[in-house]
């Protein structure tokens, strides 16, 4: 099978859908893999990286289009890819119909069959090409967190470790699924003391399990909340009710009880934001403050650290690319319900219902 990788074109998008790795492999199983010229740079890799593993550089998204029999990329085709696609051709990405009627309507007149890395499950009902995302987002939660509170930034000016005879920064993370783990472990490395909150107790259970000394945790409540937020230095927004908006865990009038300079950083601000206050901003200008409260919001937090965002999605995605690309899709899904559950798109057809019914279409 020929695998076909364009450049990015969506603002700010530095990552790249086919690492040097990921090719290297795809040529030793066989296949052909052609890379649009400059692809890889955003991520710091160069032509000559794939070329050195076998693969071809072309010199347009159009002769990748063209030619590749699977379009394998990081985020959803826009307007312009979407007009190349065609049927007998696999789309495999970041596609995130459901919000999406214009994209949904030109892949069903494209006749590609797309199959969607934020809807591949696996044994343990977690979402294997999505994880990755949550642990980049949920490791630089504290990194930028730390950076917001510094005083030339509008924070606190407290350092996350202390020193000696200076008490550490306190840090409550909440939700403690991927994202929200990943920052407390993190947060605690850097020497703050660091409390997660979450609403399943198995969750609870099984972060005091691994990680217990190294964080405390908290059952959710607006009332622990409230006990907790007057100490909190930072605040780490990482909860998510799948399918649904964030719920708004902090409010506008809580921020008066908040010590000045303090700062939210709100991870779920991808699903609307969980803090009252939470609007979405860019890493151009990542911070704002409203009633004296640091917040910063990214809603690509990943985009920021392009190279180990990359390499950390292409090691996901690449059994998958591989196994679609040695057996075709069709037997590639009959083999393997989880994959079959990433596909979207087939011939003209939704083949999802949650987006189907999103979007007011038959599946
Ligand atoms: P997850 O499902 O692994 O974890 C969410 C956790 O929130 C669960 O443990 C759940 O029990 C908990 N929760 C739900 N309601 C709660 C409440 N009221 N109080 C406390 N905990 C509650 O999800 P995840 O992968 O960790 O993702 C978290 C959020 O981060 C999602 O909205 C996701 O889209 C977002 N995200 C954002 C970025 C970004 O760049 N901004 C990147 C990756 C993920």
């Amino acid at each position: 099978m020929k695998i076909g990788c364009p450049k990015e074109i969506k603002p700010q998008e530095f990552r790249v859908g086919v690492t040097p790795n990921a090719a290297g492999e795809a040529v030793a199983h066989g296949h052909e893999v052609v890379i649009e010229t400059a692809a890889g740079l955003g991520a710091g890799f160069s032509d000559d990286d794939y070329l050195a593993v076998g693969a071809k550089i072309l010199p347009s998204a159009d002769e990748v289009f063209a030619q590749a029999d699977m379009v394998v990329k990081v985020k959803e085709p826009q307007a312009v890819e979407r007009k190349k696609l065609r049927k007998d051709q696999i789309l495999f990405t970041y596609l995130h119909l459901a919000p999406d009627p214009e994209q949904t309507k030109d892949l069903l007149a494209s006749g590609v069959t797309a199959i969607a890395y934020e809807t591949v499950t696996d044994r343990a009902g977690g979402l294997p090409l999505l994880a990755p995302m949550s642990e980049v987002a949920g490791r630089l939660a504290p990194q930028v967190g730390a950076w917001t509170l510094q005083k030339a930034n509008g924070g606190r000016g407290v350092l996350m470790g202390g020193v000696p005879g200076v008490g550490p920064a306190r840090v409550i993370v909440i939700g403690g699924g991927v994202v929200g783990t990943h920052a407390a472990k993190i947060a605690a490395g850097m020497g703050a003391d660091v409390t997660v909150l979450d609403r399943s107790l198995t969750r609870l259970r099984y972060l005091d399990d691994v990680f217990g000394g190294q964080f405390k945790t908290g059952y959710s409540s607006a009332g622990l909340l409230a006990e907790l937020l007057p100490l909190a230095d930072m605040v780490i927004g990482a909860v998510l009710i799948p399918g649904a908006a964030a719920p708004k865990l902090v409010t506008r009038r809580q921020l008066s009880i908040m010590k000045p300079g303090a700062a939210l950083v709100d991870v779920a601000i991808d699903q609307g934001g969980c803090f009252e206050t939470s609007k979405a901003t860019t890493h151009q200008d990542p911070i704002y403050e409203v009633d004296g409260i640091m917040h910063y919001c990214v809603a690509n937090m990943p985009g920021a650290v392009a190279r180990t965002s990359t390499i950390a999605l292409g090691n996901a995605t690449m059994p998958f690319m591989l196994d679609l690309a040695d057996k075709g899709w069709k037997q590639a899904c009959a083999d393997d319900p989880h994959l079959l559950n990433g596909l979207n798109v087939h011939a003209g057809k939704l083949t999802y219902a949650a987006v189907g019914e999103a979007l007011g279409i038959e599946t």
